[in-house]
């Protein structure tokens, strides 16, 4: 059974569920961006300038962020992360790496420590074979000057870099492949080479880049003490700070980590019933939640009320 969307990637599964919700009571994009919390007034001004009042928020903005606007920066201070660099290659051809899906490189002879043959997971998540593109560059890095379009099919790799202060990553923006790149980009590109992802021959016809200032939250000695004064000292102002960063715990982290916390601080915010996610990462990550199980039709019925 494939259960990765046809179309779409990871973020197709998410804006599925939030069809499920109410539209009326969903707002994205910048303007409507938190850009300050009055914690005494219970007030969110937004970008926008709007300022909505709330009896409990449901945060899953970063924790340490929230506690700087809050002047909490000494605990803010003692929450570590890391940032990630996302790299994507679009190639032209046949994937020559079978039925293999993500693979972890701990060798020094590349950047990235994790790389996923994105077009494995579904067609659509490369042009079709008949779509005419120009090459970039070969997979040695070398110009193909006056390339011009040329049908598929493609097959793409996704890399991710991780970066931290005490991990430098290459941001110079230097000329690569006929536009501006981070250097990492190259680097990524030499390292899958060296790696043999790709050979020096194969046709690059597109790249991808983008850097997420949050993208791990990194367990520490200081963490647990700092989460367990922050967290209550927000509740208790009316703040429910949940999820990957929201919470900052690293073991109830990923994606299903992050659904429950929301289901279960809703919950907390509604009912007062404990938050076994957030509380317990051991429980839930050692067994399957056979007990509450949230079905989608209840799911759907609760939306649709
Ligand atoms: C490189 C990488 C690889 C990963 N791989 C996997 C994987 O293989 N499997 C897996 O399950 N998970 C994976 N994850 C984790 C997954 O992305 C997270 O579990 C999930 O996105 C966390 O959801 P969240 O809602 O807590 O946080 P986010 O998805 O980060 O959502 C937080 C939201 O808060 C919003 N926000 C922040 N500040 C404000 C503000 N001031 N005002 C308004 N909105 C704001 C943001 O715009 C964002 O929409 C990966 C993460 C990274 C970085």
């Amino acid at each position: 059974m494939n259960t990765f969307p046809l179309e779409g990637g990871t973020g197709a599964i998410w804006k599925k569920v939030a069809k499920l919700l109410p539209e009326r009571k969903q707002k994205y994009g910048p303007e409507n961006a938190v850009m300050s919390l009055d914690k005494e007034g219970k007030i969110a001004t937004l970008q926008s300038g709007q300022r909505v009042k709330y009896d409990a928020l449901i945060s899953t903005m970063p924790l340490d962020l929230t506690l700087q606007w809050l002047g909490k920066k000494e605990w803010a201070d003692t929450l570590s992360r890391s940032s990630s660099h996302i790299v994507g290659l679009g190639i032209r051809g046949q994937c020559p790496h079978g039925l293999k899906c993500w693979l972890y490189f701990p060798e020094d002879d590349c950047p990235f420590y994790r790389t996923t043959v994105f077009s494995h997971y579904a067609p659509k998540n490369c042009p079709s074979a008949d779509t005419k593109l120009p090459t970039l560059c070969l997979g040695d890095g070398k110009a193909v000057p006056d390339s011009q379009p040329e049908e598929g099919p493609f097959w793409s790799l996704m890399f991710e870099v991780s970066e931290s202060r005490v991990k430098a990553v290459n941001n110079e923006v230097e000329d690569f492949a006929g536009g501006r790149w981070a250097g990492i980009v190259r680097e990524c590109v030499q390292g899958a080479l060296n790696t043999h992802l790709i050979a020096e021959e194969d046709q690059i016809v597109s790249l991808y880049h983008r850097r997420l200032e949050h993208g791990y939250p990194t367990p520490s000695l200081e963490r647990d003490g700092a989460i367990a004064q922050a967290l209550p000292w927000l509740r208790d102002a009316g703040i429910w700070s949940r999820g990957r960063f929201g919470s900052y715990k690293y073991e109830v982290g990923n994606q299903d980590h992050s659904l429950m916390l929301g289901v279960e601080c809703a919950d907390n915010v509604l009912f007062g019933s404990k938050e076994l996610t957030l509380h317990h990462p051991n429980i839930v990550n050692a067994k399957k939640n056979t007990e509450i199980l949230y079905s989608t039709p209840t799911f759907m019925s609760r939306a649709n009320k």
